[in-house]
């Protein structure tokens, strides 16, 4: 059975219940494999979720989850048997500022896209320090100066942002009204998920996001560095 992916839907659910379906060892170390889950897989740039598990009074920790074929919780500590119900627990703290990272990096592309033209061709999102990746891009210290503080006007727009999906089709056909590069997503997804700033950005992104641009705070941009090929790097922190 597939993992039902909790955070899809709903970013802000911090604790649930759910079965292992199986337990293995891949070389990596010991996983489970939950039937339901919002633990965030590592991917499309954003860091994996942690946190714990726990039944009959045991408790183990998530330290890494992938997506595959399964999603795989590598977990270390007590192992439950396949078919226990389990309590899951997110390490909230972490998440958060995951969440406020990768829709602070929405807003910065955004920026960038419209201001400079410049697309978003990579990106990171950790809980220190975040970055993405610009091209074309050529961007001077007042074009720095300028990103940082539009963006951040954004963020005191208290924008509301919305997360649904849409069918393939609908979005190929109106290319300029979403960030994405769709020859780059598998074509075997016709369904595709949008991250929607209300009226100011439309991205395809399955990654995990604050509800409101308030939420994020404010981040200040570090420094660029040149990745050549017409790219830059921007650097970013939350303050
Ligand atoms: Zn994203």
């Amino acid at each position: 059975m597939m993992t039902e992916l909790i955070y899809m839907k709903d970013c802000y659910v911090k604790e649930w219940d759910a079965s292992v379906e199986s337990v293995g060892n891949d070389g990596q170390g010991t996983f489970i494999v939950l039937d339901r889950s919002a633990f965030y897989p590592e991917s499309g740039g954003q860091l994996t979720d942690k946190g714990f598990v726990g039944w009959n009074g045991q408790k183990t920790s998530v330290v890494k989850v992938t997506k595959g074929n399964i999603i795989k919780h590598y977990i270390v500590g007590p192992e439950p048997r396949a078919g226990e119900k389990v309590h899951c627990v997110l390490d909230w703290a972490r998440r958060y500022a995951l969440m406020r990272m990768h829709t602070a990096q929405h807003i910065i592309s955004a920026v960038a896209l419209k201001k400079f033209g410049s697309s978003t061709v990579g990106n990171q999102i950790h809980t220190d320090h975040s970055r993405l990746d610009l091209k074309p891009s050529k961007l001077s210290q007042e074009d720095l100066a300028f990103l940082e503080q539009k963006s951040n006007e954004i963020v005191d727009s208290a924008i509301p942002i919305e997360i649904y999906e849409v069918d393939r089709e609908e979005a190929e056909s109106n290319p300029d009204e979403y960030r994405c590069n769709f020859s780059l997503l598998p074509k075997f997804i016709r369904r595709i998920r949008i991250v929607d700033i209300k009226g100011f950005d439309k991205a395809v992104c399955a990654g995990t996001h604050v509800a409101n641009t308030r939420e994020v705070g404010h981040f200040k941009i570090l420094k660029k560095e040149n990745k050549g090929k017409e790219t830059e790097r921007i650097i970013y922190e939350l303050v």
